[in-house]
């Protein structure tokens, strides 16, 4: 066999998850795996690699790359998640059928790609395919779950309003992911759009004018594939923006801590949340009502109501009649500020057609003191002791586990 000059080498070993995607993939069997002290070893032989790259290509989370000979041998230790039988199961078992899923999605990280998000719920159809990396319960908020609540750390809280997008409040969600785009801070950003009968599309978007379409702002009261989705582009793209419920921002947090390929990811604007519906349970609980959802033009949660405006009036009801149809595991939720967004948006504690505002980040400060000389933005104030009295409602109201 003629060597060529490269061979492979973990230029970011910390990515690996130690799926062995890239041991099963290498047709000279110069990367070996095993499995000592719980821990994963993957090792390369080097004088048996001849450098064909494959492996480079297989690994999900761009771990290895092709350098001249003369490295070495490599060695990268995984720990391994301790569990009977297989991982999926395991997440099966204590995540999905106990219903405490909040759909996030951030498991279908899943490095074979088997797990897959359907109207907020996950499934790994062929789950023998499950290679036991366990990064899908290191990255699942719900497995061993320690509820996040409260207003969480700020800088500054306002109240603020777009003058160049609409959007559900304020716009000032838009405006921070528009802000983000227009400074070069990131090349993409991922919102949420929706079908003409609303069914939740994740949408990637490269200019700010992009952000202009009603169907791209506003709020859709269903779980939306973000994470699965910046799971899909994540080795593509340069630097993102994302927006999501508390859910998403919290699986988006825990995605990064295990694997650095997802500090791609320079902005996350977190949504305040009170509960969220799977799409296809909105759209039963509408029927129901004799609402068809294509007539819709809004919907809204305010003071207790749940609003929906259509082409020819309006439909309102008590937000408690919802329950029934509220997803399963935002009964466990406590989050309702975002406390892991870089800043956090809400409509609570602002007037009609402003947005409240959660400064986190030194980040998110710069982009809010961009937004206001450029003279994007009018700027208020927020009522804090609301947005914290529904912080408490949140708290009270959840299940425990
Ligand atoms: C399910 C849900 C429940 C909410 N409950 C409350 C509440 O109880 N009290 C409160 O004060 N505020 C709540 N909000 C937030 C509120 O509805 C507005 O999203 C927020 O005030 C921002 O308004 P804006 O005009 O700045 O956003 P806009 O500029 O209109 O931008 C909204 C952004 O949200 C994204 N988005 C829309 N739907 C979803 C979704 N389902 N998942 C992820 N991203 C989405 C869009 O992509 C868009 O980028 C909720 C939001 C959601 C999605």
């Amino acid at each position: 066999m003629l060597l060529s000059e490269f061979v492979t080498y973990p230029v970011n070993a910390e990515n690996c998850v130690g799926c062995r995607i890239c041991v099963d993939s290498c047709p000279s069997f110069a990367l070996k795996a095993e499995t000592m002290d719980g821990k994963i070893i993957i090792t390369l032989r080097e004088e048996l690699c001849y450098g064909c790259g494959v492996c480079v290509d297989s690994c999900p989370f761009q771990t290895l790359d092709l350098v001249r000979r003369g490295l070495g041998e490599f060695r990268i230790e995984k720990e391994i998640v301790k569990v009977e039988g297989k991982v999926f199961k395991e997440l099966s078992r204590k995540v999905i059928e106990s219903g405490l899923c909040c759909g996030c999605g951030a498991c279908t990280v899943c490095p074979p790609e088997g797990i897959v998000w359907e109207d907020g719920t996950v499934d790994f159809p062929d789950w023998e395919r499950c290679r036991d990396c366990g990064i899908c319960l290191k990255v699942c908020q719900r497995y061993d779950y320690e509820p996040l609540s409260g207003l969480g750390e700020y800088l500054e809280i306002v109240g603020a309003k777009s003058k160049r997008f609409k959007g559900q409040d304020g716009a000032i969600a838009t405006e921070f992911l528009a802000c983000a785009l227009e400074r070069g801070l990131v090349d993409t950003v991922l919102v949420v759009g929706r079908t003409k009968e609303w069914k939740p599309l994740v949408i990637c978007v490269k200019h700010p004018d992009q952000l202009r379409s009603e169907r791209v702002t506003g709020t859709k009261y269903s779980l939306s594939p973000i994470l699965p989705e910046l799971n899909r582009i994540i080795r593509r793209v340069k630097s993102v923006a994302i927006v999501g419920t508390p859910c998403i921002i919290t699986g988006l947090r825990l995605l990064q801590r295990e694997i650095p390929l997802y500090r791609k990811v320079k902005l996350a604007v977190a949504l305040f949340c009170m509960e969220n519906m799977r799409y296809s349970k909105l759209k039963e609980f509408l029927e129901k009502n004799g609402v068809r959802i294509e007539d819709a033009l809004k919907f809204d949660i305010k003071k207790g109501k749940f609003i929906v405006l259509t082409r020819d009036g309006k439909f309102t009801c008590p937000v408690k009649e919802l329950d029934e149809f509220v997803s399963s595991g935002c009964h466990y939720c406590q989050d309702f500020s975002g406390v892991n967004g870089d800043v956090s948006v809400g409509s609570v504690g602002s007037p009609k057609g402003y947005s409240t505002v959660v400064i986190r980040s030194e980040l998110a400060k710069e982009l809010f003191e961009y937004m206001v000389e450029r003279g994007y933005v009018e700027v208020g104030d927020a009522n804090v002791e609301v947005v914290k009295k529904l912080c408490d409602l949140k708290v009270k109201k959840a299940k425990r586990v």
